[in-house]
């Protein structure tokens, strides 16, 4: 018993049926909160705050059952000083039975766990607040790696931020270990509590501290939260509001999951698209290069843009061509592509705009060329033209005269320009040879009427030249209001023209005139005869009959001249060559001569040259030759006649007179049909076909003529004849 009194366990012991309580040591007087006083009462009296309490029943029980009761950790409820104090308490009622087995006493043993207890709930219940912080913390580590994997991409302005947040994750989830291997060794030490209870102050306290810290990790979170979730906020606003369409696309069918407004209208779509494959929502995309640039940028996880290619968008129905610049941007989760951020910018209009410019562009070269191509032509045309080209303006001042308006006016371009159509120094001549008013010029008559004339022929004499004949055609310009700017001209030289109507004409009236003469001295010498033949002595008769013969053999030979020039005309002119010695040749035209003149005929040189020609025809050229000289070189004395043998195959005749001679710019004339020198002077007769017709002779029968001349010295026509 005395063992007991001093134990430092609780025990008390109870007898009879009553309870009564024999013994209570210092250790449970002190938990009862009473003194000595107690023992011999009955338990009931002596602790009346037990009442209501289990225990009275419990003693009871185990009076009856015989059986030890165990309790741990029973609250009981003790007045303590005059004050109802709950302590806990592990207690044991263990029945004493004496020899008979009849129970004769109770031992209560107890010990108060109420600190225990007190501990561990505090323990526990900070570990269950521990555990409520962690799973928030979770919950926001979980948040906050979501938003900081999907904001890491978007925008590593808040790469610092994550980072801060990855640093004060790892300090929480620090904590935690340290907290779990701290709980681990609370739970172990739970287990030494009873050893060594003190402990668990100063753990509490570590704790306490702990748990501030972790409150303000937990503020500090929040707050990172709260600016993460306002730059989520910010961010998102900034995305949906970007003029910038865009949309990020996820996963293996790239599913729309997130897209602004921009991109929205871009795509014709609503929010509903968001969830859906790219591919479901705008199928027509499948194929595309946009498409496949999407797909590349999601396998290969390299960015890719383009603004080139255009993309098919189906529009209700109908397929529009559009226009964007683009940007794929792989999406990186945990270091791996999970998606393509896709931003594009409308430039349709742009690009019509430019491509319309480009086409204007080509069309517009296209036009420059072909008009460069055109002016190139027509600058070939009027300079290679045989016409005269000469543009005027409205002052009638020359503005533009092509090459051979120079040429036809013997002009240069700029001399050309210093002048007008009606320059004075500059004579324009009626066809007549009178002076051509200035009014009655064609380019003047074109620009008071302001239409176009045609084919019309002035004469123009230029200083120190001699006359010309151009023919004119004119037409005026108009510009876009109908106003006169100034006319074109185109004209020829016809002085060639001009000359053979001209001989023609004064052929006509030679060749009348000198038919004419020959015809009525027939005509009087035959009247004569028919009128008065018996009458007349014979040999009047005979002179009038040989009178008739002369003007027969005159007017034959102008026949047989005119005959000749057709017959050159038609080419048929026909040889008969056969061999003959120049002094033949020469003997056939002297006996003809020295009847109708006084002028020595002179015959020299190579005569005895033989020469395979014509007989006839050669004697023509030498008999119109040397007539030539009677006729137009009468006052000379004597007309020799040459025969040289100037190579082994040719021999050259020539007839040199000494007469006037011919003016240098007429030589090149002389053997041009119709040509006569003094056309109007009538001084001589003739057709200006004699020496045409030689110049044919001779170049038929392989030969040369020509003429030698000056005025004043006399004339030397000659020709050769292959030997
Ligand atoms: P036609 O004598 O019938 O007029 P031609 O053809 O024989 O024709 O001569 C052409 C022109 O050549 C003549 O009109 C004349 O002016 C010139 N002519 C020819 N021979 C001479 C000459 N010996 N001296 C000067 N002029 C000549």
């Amino acid at each position: 018993m005395k063992i007991l009194q001093q134990s430092g366990d609780p025990t008390a012991m109870y007898t009879g049926p009553e309870f009564t309580i024999q013994f209570a040591n210092n250790a449970i007087l002190a938990i009862w909160g009473k003194d000595e006083s107690v023992i011999g009462h009955r338990f009931e009296n002596a602790l009346p705050e037990m009442k209501g309490q289990p225990f009275a029943d419990l003693l009871k029980q185990v009076w009856e059952s015989k059986e030890i009761y165990e309790a741990n950790e029973m609250p009981a409820t003790l007045d303590i000083h005059g004050e109802p104090i709950t302590s806990y308490f592990n207690f044991t009622f263990k029945p004493i039975l004496n020899k008979e087995g009849d129970i004769y006493c109770i031992l209560h043993t107890a010990k108060d766990v109420t600190e225990l207890i007190r501990t561990r709930d505090a323990v526990l219940e900070k570990e269950r607040k521990e555990e409520e912080i962690k799973k928030e913390l979770r919950a926001s580590n979980e948040g906050l790696r979501s938003n900081n994997q999907e904001l890491y991409t978007l925008n590593k302005e808040y790469t610092v931020t994550n980072e801060k947040l990855g640093a004060s994750n790892k300090i929480i989830q620090d904590l935690n270990l340290q907290i779990k291997k701290e709980n681990n060794e609370l739970l172990s030490g739970n287990r030494k509590f009873q050893d060594d209870i003190t402990n668990l102050g100063d753990l509490n306290k570590n704790l306490a501290s702990r748990n501030q810290e972790l409150k303000d990790l937990n503020d500090t979170i929040t707050q990172l939260n709260n600016k993460l979730s306002e730059s989520d906020i910010s961010f998102t606003n900034l995305i949906d509001q970007a003029p910038v369409a865009i949309m990020l696309l996820k996963g293996d069918d790239f599913v729309i999951t997130m897209i602004n407004d921009a991109m929205l209208a871009l795509i014709e779509k609503d929010y509903s698209v968001i969830g859906k494959s790219l591919f479901e929502v705008l199928p027509e995309l499948k194929g595309q290069p946009a498409a496949e640039m999407l797909i590349k940028t999601y396998r290969m996880g390299t960015p890719n843009s383009d603004h080139s290619n255009p993309v098919i968008l189906n529009r209700d129905g109908q397929f529009e061509e559009r226009y964007f610049t683009f940007n794929y941007t792989p999406f990186i989760e945990d270091g791996k592509v999970t998606g393509v951020i896709d931003m594009a910018v409308e430039v349709t209009t742009q690009v019509m705009a430019i491509q319309e410019r480009e086409s204007i562009i080509i069309e517009k070269s296209v036009l420059e060329e072909t008009l460069r191509k055109s002016e190139q032509r027509l600058q070939g045309i009027l300079e290679t033209m045989a016409e005269g080209v000469g543009v005027i303006d409205a002052t009638g001042q020359l503005v533009y005269a092509n090459p051979m308006a120079q040429q036809i006016l013997g002009l240069s371009e700029s001399k050309i320009k210093e002048r007008t159509y009606d320059d004075p120094k500059w004579q324009n001549l009626r066809l007549d040879g009178t002076l051509l008013p200035s009014e009655e010029h064609p380019m003047s008559i074109m620009m008071s009427t302001q239409k176009p004339v045609y084919d019309h022929e002035v004469g123009v004499k230029a200083p120190e030249r001699d006359i010309m004949y151009i023919s004119i055609n004119a037409a005026p310009l108009f510009d876009d209001e109908g106003n006169l700017t100034g006319g074109i001209g185109t004209f020829m030289d016809v002085t060639t023209r001009r000359m053979i109507t001209q001989g023609k004409e004064d052929f006509i009236s030679i060749a009348s005139h000198e038919l004419k003469t020959p015809v009525t001295a027939l005509k009087a010498s035959l009247q004569l005869l028919q009128r008065s033949h018996d009458r007349l002595p014979p040999e009047s008769r005979a002179k009038l009959l040989d009178q008739s013969i002369k003007s027969l053999d005159k007017l034959s030979g102008l026949i047989n001249s005119l005959l000749d020039t057709s017959r050159i005309e038609q080419g048929q002119l026909k040889l008969d060559k056969r061999p003959f010695t120049i002094s033949e040749l020469f003997d056939d035209c002297c006996s003809n001569f020295s009847q109708i003149t006084d002028q020595e005929i002179i015959f020299e040189g190579d005569i005895y040259e033989q020469v395979m020609a014509d007989n006839q025809q050669i004697g023509q050229v030498m008999i119109n030759f040397i007539s030539n000289a009677i006729k137009y070189a009468p006052e000379s004395k004597q007309v020799i006649i040459t025969a040289k043998k100037i190579s082994d195959h040719e021999i050259k005749i020539s007839v040199r007179d000494q007469g006037p001679g011919i003016p240098k710019e007429k030589l090149e004339h002389l053997f041009k049909r119709y040509y006569r020198t003094n056309y109007h002077g009538q001084k001589f007769t003739g057709l200006g076909l004699g020496l045409f017709i030689s110049g044919d002779i001779i170049k038929e029968h392989g030969g040369r003529i020509g003429v030698e001349s000056e005025e004043g010295k006399g004339s030397e026509f000659w020709f050769t004849l292959p030997i």
